[in-house]
């Protein structure tokens, strides 16, 4: 069998990203998962599909390829699918964001996942919290640059920047041709240069197709967008002029976020507390030698949440959340030094306002993308109502995880590929219309049809 291609996510949508390599009889997995938008014709907030029934619900709606060998028996275990020995050799994945990774939780965890080292860490912090769609799979680490072959097909992962750290594109050297893959990357965050490390790496080895991410093309919004270095000014002038609370909702796993609100206060007389969950994943991510992150106790706080009526009490908590009970800041604290802190609060924790009563007059900083769908917005408006409640200021501070259009093309015309592949994007035909002009071969793919790779 030649080498193949087959992409099952990714495919017209943004995220639920899903590629099955194949070569000579080795099968590898590139990202597994879960799409923004699956099954949304039939799942919302209030009906989800039973996790005990495995894969079936999902299998129901064809939010899942029907691939032979890679998922558990458990997953199976109601479905007309038969389980049998794993006869996937592999997952390679990106990042940790869910979009790339969700759907390992169905698969079979004979299958060896291979991930950045920081990754790894980040699936720890998430395992000792809840739980990780990479629990029980036996982890392979890689670095950037240090190539790794499963069977014939041979791996070059390199860093990008993106909005969570440990992500990497990768170079694919397979029998019969090779190509380059993204992941989700950026130019405008704080290590913009890794993409530009990525952009050389896979310029170096000529593949003859690139799959790139297209997130922000065709969303009409051209070059504009902060950079993190902008969110990180304006934030230092919002925390600066402000003689009372800010609070700010954010994703807790983008770490270059928690950096910049962390170097906002310093100087300020403000702290930043964070939730203990972002607590524990700084505290793993301390041993990555090519992180920075903040130190806990030293450099953040943390916030305590109340779990009963009454006061803070050990047996309360879970075992990884009672080592931060000491060093916690709680409502109460919050209330009584409101000029002092920057609190992260989580969107579902907005009713811990009603605990920490702030002034009015105050800060809330919504660090999101801003709402692109009726129940973005619907949820975008439940927050106004809250920050209007408390009678603060609503100030909107985002850097995107994703490059806009005029970036994504620039990598396309300096990786050099013969042939583009469109992927993690709403607008495949955008790429199309661009490519006549540079006369590059551009492939809008087809769900589960195989694409060449070429020579
Ligand atoms: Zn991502």
């Amino acid at each position: 069998m030649p080498s193949r291609l087959t992409l099952y996510g990714g495919v017209g949508e943004i995220g639920g990203n899903k590629f099955l390599l194949e070569d000579k009889g080795v099968r590898v997995l590139l990202d597994f998962g879960t799409g923004f938008a699956d099954g949304a014709e039939f799942f919302d907030g209030n009906i989800s599909p039973r996790t005990v029934n495995g894969a079936g619900d999902l299998f129901e709606f064809g939010l899942l390829p029907q691939i032979q060998g890679l998922y558990s028996e458990k997953a199976l275990q109601n479905t007309r699918m038969k389980y049998g020995s794993a006869e996937v050799d592999a997952i390679v994945l990106s990042h940790y964001h869910s979009d790339h990774a969700g759907r390992i939780a169905y698969t079979d965890p004979k299958i060896p996942v291979y991930c950045g080292e920081t990754t790894s860490l980040i699936h720890e912090a998430y395992s000792d919290s809840k739980s990780s769609p990479l629990d029980d799979h036996e982890i392979r680490r890689f670095r950037t640059g240090a190539r790794f072959r499963v069977g014939p097909m041979e791996f070059i992962p390199v860093h990008v920047d993106h909005s969570i750290p440990g992500t990497y594109g990768f170079v694919v050297h397979m029998s019969e041709g090779t190509m380059a893959y993204t992941g989700d990357f950026r130019f405008h965050g704080r290590a913009g240069a890794m993409t530009l490390d990525f952009v050389e790496a896979a310029r170096r080895e000529k593949p003859g197709t690139l799959l790139t991410e297209g997130t922000r093309v065709g969303q009409g919004d051209g070059k504009s967008g902060m950079s993190e270095k902008a969110v990180l000014e304006e934030a230092r002038r919002l925390v600066g002029g402000s003689e009372a609370l800010v609070f700010s909702s954010f994703r807790g796993n983008d770490v270059d976020r928690v950096n910049t609100f962390f170097e906002a206060c310093e100087g300020s007389g403000r702290r930043l507390v964070v939730s203990m969950r972002v607590a524990n994943l700084l505290e793993k991510l301390k041993v990555d030698r090519k992180l920075r992150v903040p130190r806990v106790g030293k450099d953040v706080d943390v916030y305590v949440k109340r779990k009963k009526t009454g006061g803070i009490d050990d047996s309360d908590y879970y075992k990884w959340e009672r080592r931060f009970l000491d060093r916690g800041v709680t409502a109460a604290e919050v209330r009584r030094r409101q000029r002092g802190y920057f609190l992260h609060l989580e969107t579902w924790d907005f009713p811990e306002l009603i605990d920490i009563k702030p002034r009015r007059g105050g800060t809330y900083i919504h660090s999101a993308t801003e709402a692109f769908n009726e129940e973005g917005e619907k949820e975008e408006a439940v927050v106004k109502n809250w920050v209007r409640h408390v009678g603060f200021r609503y100030a909107q501070l985002h850097a995107s995880g994703h490059a806009p259009e005029d970036g994504v093309f620039t990598l396309v015309d300096r990786v050099g590929a013969a042939k583009v592949v469109p992927i993690h994007t709403e607008h495949p035909e955008s790429f199309a219309l661009r490519s006549r002009r540079s006369g590059r071969k551009v492939e809008v793919p087809v769900k589960g049809r195989p694409v060449d790779i070429g020579a």
